[in-house]
């Protein structure tokens, strides 16, 4: 057989999707691995759906970079945010979820040698994503517990010449939402050293007070360097519609157009319209989204404190670390990755989880991510299974 492409031996499969069929052809196991809700979307969004199966246009070819009419609820929904009118025909690009709003970007800005800051942790798309675009990624500590991380270090990482920064807020998998300061001093860095910020802002609508949300693009300046990338598979409840988009600058946005064009052409076209109508739900639906997802982290994290399982608490999104070093350091598990507690623990208890090292640079072996956006019955079922997980301390 001929050599494969070495670009791609470069990085492995996904662990999160991995872990995912793990515990599918595990009967009866609870998925808390890769994160997406088990719950369903908004019911108009489901009643349009319905009335997208009858005949027409949409079932065709949909404009390469979006629909007319999601573009226009995106850019009706961004533009108070970002503080500008943005326009639908000229900023916006829809794409096949965040996923793609990504790598587009990244192929859009990123010649073969450039270099990409990545904060660590990190979600490991970002990984692939800098090495099929070419880039090199500098990775940048953020510091547990708080996950800040130290200015000087950023800095030096920009002195290297990096031509971007990826921007994961709130952050999947430590939870971290950047503060505004925080934001600015990126952007000023930023733009003393000519790079682009690449924002990941999925989580956007699971941001727990007193905790705010800030459109690192809405800062003074910042729009011109900032690419914003999201999706709508966390907000709506859709991870399996692949509806992402992306917000930027006209220059970048055609450049993305182009890239996404040759990729995939368009996000499903029925789709597209349908979830125009979430637009309409308005904030009550976001602040009801909020408060469920509020509801769950209490819970879980609650729960994880009883079982005495030491956890973070995210700040935003919802994803939980749990620390396993109590367990790495019995006879029993002795000498094994963070990879193999998951595997044990899925067949052991019937609960699968992401090992912490498929999100570090750096050679971390005691973590464990496991998601929340389950009914809480689901998550009360999870944490009895978990309890199980004391016997063998
Ligand atoms: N962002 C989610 C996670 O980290 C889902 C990722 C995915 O598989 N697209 O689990």
């Amino acid at each position: 057989m001929p050599e494969l492409c070495k670009r791609v031996g470069g990085f492995t499969d996904s662990v999160i999707r991995r872990m995912t069929r793990i515990s599918d052809e595990t009967p009866g196991s609870i998925n808390l691995s890769q994160g997406f809700p088990d719950f369903d979307p908004p019911r108009i969004v489901l009643d349009a759906l319905q009335e997208m199966s009858a005949g027409g246009p949409q079932h065709q070819y949909p404009i390469t970079f979006g629909s007319e009419n999601l573009r226009k609820c995106i850019a009706d929904k961004y533009s108070p945010r970002l503080g500008r009118q943005i326009d639908p025909e000229k900023e916006v690009v829809v794409t096949c979820g965040g996923t793609e709003a990504m790598m587009a970007a990244m192929l859009s800005i990123c010649n073969p040698g450039d270099k990409v800051i990545i904060f660590s942790p990190f979600y490991e798309n970002y990984g692939a994503d800098a090495i099929l675009s070419g880039a090199t990624p500098i990775y940048v500590p953020l510091v547990p517990p708080t996950y800040e991380f130290d200015p000087a270090v950023l800095e030096e990482a920009f002195r290297q010449g990096a031509k971007a920064i990826i921007v994961c807020n709130p952050s999947n998998p430590c939870g971290k939402v950047f503060t505004r300061e925080e934001l600015t001093f990126i952007e000023a860095l930023a733009e003393q050293y000519d790079a682009f910020v690449v924002t990941d802002e999925v989580y956007e609508h699971i941001v727990f007070e007193p905790y705010v949300h800030t459109m690192a693009a809405s800062l003074p300046g910042a729009y011109e360097r900032t690419i914003t990338c999201n999706s709508l598979s966390k907000t709506f409840s859709i991870t399996g519609w692949r509806i992402g988009f992306v917000i930027a600058p006209y220059e970048v946005a055609e450049c993305v157009k182009k890239v996404h064009d040759f990729l995939t052409i368009g996000a499903p076209g029925p789709l597209q319209e349908a979830i125009c109508s979430a637009f309409t739900l308005g904030d009550a639906y976001y602040t009801e989204l909020l408060a469920s997802y509020t509801r769950k982290r209490t819970l879980f994290c609650q729960g994880l404190h009883e079982i005495g399982l030491p956890h973070s608490v995210p700040q935003g999104s919802y994803f939980v670390m749990v620390d396993i070093s109590a367990f790495l350091e019995k006879e029993m598990f002795r000498g094994w990755t963070d990879l193999q507690f998951c595997e044990w623990m899925v067949k052991a208890v019937g609960v699968a989880a992401v090992p912490g090292s498929s999100f570090f640079a750096e050679p971390v072996n005691h973590l464990i991510r496991l998601h929340f956006a389950r009914s809480e019955a689901s998550l009360q079922e999870a944490l009895g299974r978990l309890r199980k997980l004391k016997e063998y301390l």
